[in-house]
Parts: C-alpha cells; structure tokens; sequence
C-alpha cells in the first residue's frame, strides 16, 4: 500500500477564504482503481474518509455528511462513500 501526504493549496474564489487556504489531506491506495482519501472538511473541519472510484478523472465534489456542504474537492470519478472519522490532525 502506498501512502501519499499532501498538503492542498486551494485558489480562494473569495477574499474571506484566503485566510485558511489549505487543507490536510492523506491519500492511501493511490496507485489502486479505488482509492480512500483521508482529510478534515473544509468547512466544519469533521475528519472525513471518502472512497473514490478514480478510474478516471473529473472534478468532483464530495459533500461533507456532517455540514451538507462541499467538504473537498478531488479530481476522480466518482465518491463510492464518505465516513465521518476522528481527525488525525487534531
Ligand atoms: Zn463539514
């Protein structure tokens, strides 16, 4: 299994996003057809497990099950699932 950790810089669309433009995001089975990301919502910053079907490659975005709105956005086929998780990075 490889491990992929990354730090995610997002380009603010608005000013008042520039002040948390980045996101943790851990990557595990990335060199699989399904891959689990690992990372903290945007907005409400629940730790968050998604299973992507990355088989091919499109924007996609996952909404956060806790705060209904766009938790990450991942350039994959589809979200298979999303689970909340205790954050690894609080
Ligand atoms: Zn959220």
């Amino acid at each position: 299994m490889e491990i992929q950790e990354v730090k995610r810089f997002h380009k603010p669309r608005k000013p008042e996003n520039e002040i948390r433009n980045f996101q943790h995001v851990k990557i595990l089975d990335c060199n699989e057809p399904v891959s689990r990301v690992i990372y903290e919502c945007w907005h409400c910053k629940q730790g968050l497990l998604t299973e992507v079907d990355v088989t091919s490659s499109q924007f996609l975005e996952v909404e956060c099950p806790n705060c209904g709105r766009t938790a990450i956005r991942l350039m994959a086929n589809k979200a298979i699932s999303t689970t909340p998780i205790p954050s690894p990075w609080q």
